[in-house]
C-alpha cells in the first residue's frame, strides 16, 4: 500500500540511510523524531467581527548542526505529521549543503486563499507571538514557504521585535531588502534547482537546451521557468501549472510573459495560445527536463511508470513517494532530490542570517557565486556517495545528510 503519510515516508528514508551507515539503535530513535514540538491554537478577529481559532505548529526537528531552519506554511491541509515531515527534510537539507544550522518547519492550518490582508497579517502576528517564546538567532531562524512571502516575514520580524525591544532582523530570512533581507533570496530556490540540472547534465550527458515542464507556478516554479534558460543557455519550456490549471504548448511559452500573465490573473490559467490540459498530463510529458515546484505527493506509483523526463529536479519538498522512486529509478530517470534540488532557498537564508549579524551587505554577484559553489559541490558529494554505495540519488543525498547530523550528535556526547 503506498503510503501518503508524509512523515511516515520521511522516517522510512532515515531508517534507510541509517542501515548504510550501520548507526546504532539510539541514534535511530534520535533522527526518526522531532526534537522538540510545539503545538499551540490561536485566535485572530476575523473582517466579519467574528474570532477564529487558528491551529498551529513550530517543530524543530534536530539542531545538532546549528539552530533549527525552516519555512513557515499557511495552509489549509496542514497537520502534524506534514510539519514533522518538512522538519525532518530541513534537517538533512541543511546538513546536504553543509550549513551550520539544524532543520525545522512551522504551520497554520487556514486557506490564505479566503483571507483579506488585513487578516493575514493579524494571523501572521499572531502567530509569531505564540512562538517567541521558542525561536531567537541563536535557537531558530523561520523563513517563508508555502503561501508566505516576503511581507509574511515583515509583519512577524516586526512583531517579534516589539516583543523582544530590540532590532533583530535575522530573527527570520526571506526578508525584503530594505528591512535587512538579501540580494538573491527570492530565486534562490530555483537558482539552487536549475544549478543542480546544469551539473547533472555535465555528468550525463542531457541536453538542457531540450524542452522542460513545470508542475506548480509559485515562487519557485515561477523563477525556475525564466532561470532555466538563463543558466542553461536555452531550452523550451512548453507545459506549467498551479492549482488551477495546466497549460501546454509544443512551440514552447515566453517564461516573461507567463509570469507577467500569472501575477496580473492570479492564475496560468487562459494564458494567449496555450492548450488547456488534465494536470497529470503534465507530469508524463515527453520531456528532457521536469520541475514538480508544488506541493508533497504529487509523483506516484499512479504516473511514474508514463514519466518520460529524463531529469527530474524537486523544488517541492516531498513531491515524490517512496514507491515512485523506485519506479523512476529503475526506468534510469535522474532524479535530484529534493533536500538538494530545493536546498538553493535556505543556503541563501543562511547568507541572509550571516549578513544580518554583521549588519554588512553583500552585492548580487557575491551572493549568486556563494551560492553556485554550494550547490555544486552539494551535487558532487552526493553523485560520489551515490558511487560509492550503488544508490538512488534519493538515499545517496539522505546518506550524506544524515550522516553528517549523526556525527554531530555523536561529537556532542548525545549517543
Ligand atoms: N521553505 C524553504 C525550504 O523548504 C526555505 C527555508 C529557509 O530558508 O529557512 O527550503
Amino acid at each position: 500500500m503506498e503510503s501518503y503519510n508524509s512523515f511516515k515516508v520521511a522516517q522510512q528514508q532515515v531508517m534507510e540511510s541509517a542501515k548504510l551507515l550501520n548507526l546504532d539503535q539510539a541514534t535511530i530513535e534520535l533522527l526518526i523524531y522531532p526534537q522538540r514540538e510545539f503545538k499551540f491554537t490561536f485566535p485572530v478577529r476575523m473582517d466579519d467581527g467574528k474570532v477564529k481559532v487558528f491551529h498551529a505548529w513550530r517543530i524543530q526537528y534536530n539542531y545538532a548542526r546549528g539552530p533549527a531552519k525552516g519555512g513557515i506554511r499557511f495552509h489549509p491541509e496542514e497537520t502534524v505529521d506534514t510539519i514533522r515531515a518538512l522538519a525532518c527534510w530541513m534537517t538533512w537539507k541543511t546538513a546536504v549543503v553543509d550549513l551550520p544550522l539544524g532543520g525545522g518547519k512551522g504551520g497554520v492550518c487556514c486557506d490564505p486563499k479566503t483571507m483579506s490582508e488585513r487578516e493575514l497579517e493579524a494571523v501572521s502576528r499572531g502567530y509569531i507571538r505564540a512562538i517567541a517564546p521558542i525561536i531567537g538567532i541563536e535557537r531558530d531562524i523561520p523563513a517563508p514557504d508555502v503561501y508566505t512571502n516576503p511581507q509574511t516575514m515583515t509583519w512577524m520580524m516586526d512583531e517579534y521585535e516589539t516583543i523582544v525591544n530590540n532590532h533583530q532582523p535575522g530573527i527570520l530570512t526571506d526578508k525584503p531588502q530594505q528591512v535587512g533581507g538579501t540580494e538573491g533570496r527570492r530565486d534562490a530556490t530555483a537558482r539552487g534547482g536549475v544549478i543542480n540540472v546544469r551539473e547533472a547534465c555535465k555528468v550525463y550527458g542531457f541536453d538542457p537546451t531540450k524542452t522542460y515542464a513545470i508542475q506548480g507556478f509559485g515562487n519557485a516554479g515561477q523563477r525556475a521557468a525564466l532561470l532555466h534558460q538563463e543558466i542553461l543557455g536555452g531550452g523550451k519550456l512548453i507545459a506549467v501549472s498551479d492549482s488551477r490549471a495546466a497549460i501546454f504548448n509544443p512551440d514552447g511559452f515566453d517564461p516573461k510573459e507567463l509570469v507577467m500573465h500569472k501575477l496580473k490573473t492570479g492564475t496560468v490559467k487562459n494564458f494567449p495560445g496555450a492548450k488547456e490540459i488534465q494536470h497529470n498530463e503534465l507530469l508524463t510529458l515527453d520531456v528532457e527536463i521536469l520541475y514538480p515546484a508544488a506541493l508533497e505527493n504529487a509523483i506516484t506509483s499512479q504516473n511514474a511508470d508514463n514519466i518520460k523526463a529524463k531529469i527530474i529536479s524537486e523544488l517541492a519538498n516531498g513531491p515524490t513517494t517512496p514507491e515512485a522512486d523506485i519506479i523512476l529509478n529503475k526506468k534510469g530517470v535522474h532524479v535530484i532530490p529534493d533536500i538538494l534540488a530545493s536546498a538553493g532557498g535556505v543556503t541563501v537564508s543562511y547568507f541572509e542570517m550571516v549578513q544580518d549579524k554583521y549588519s554588512y551587505f553583500w552585492d548580487e554577484e557575491q551572493v549568486q557565486q556563494r551560492l553556485d559553489k554550494k550547490i555544486s559541490k552539494a551535487y558532487h558529494t552526493v553523485q560520489e556517495a551515490l558511487r560509492e554505495k550503488k544508490i538512488h540519488p534519493r538515499l545517496a543525498a539522505m546518506v550524506v545528510g544524515v550522516a553528517r547530523v549523526a556525527e554531530a550528535c555523536k561529537l556532542r556526547g548525545w549517543v
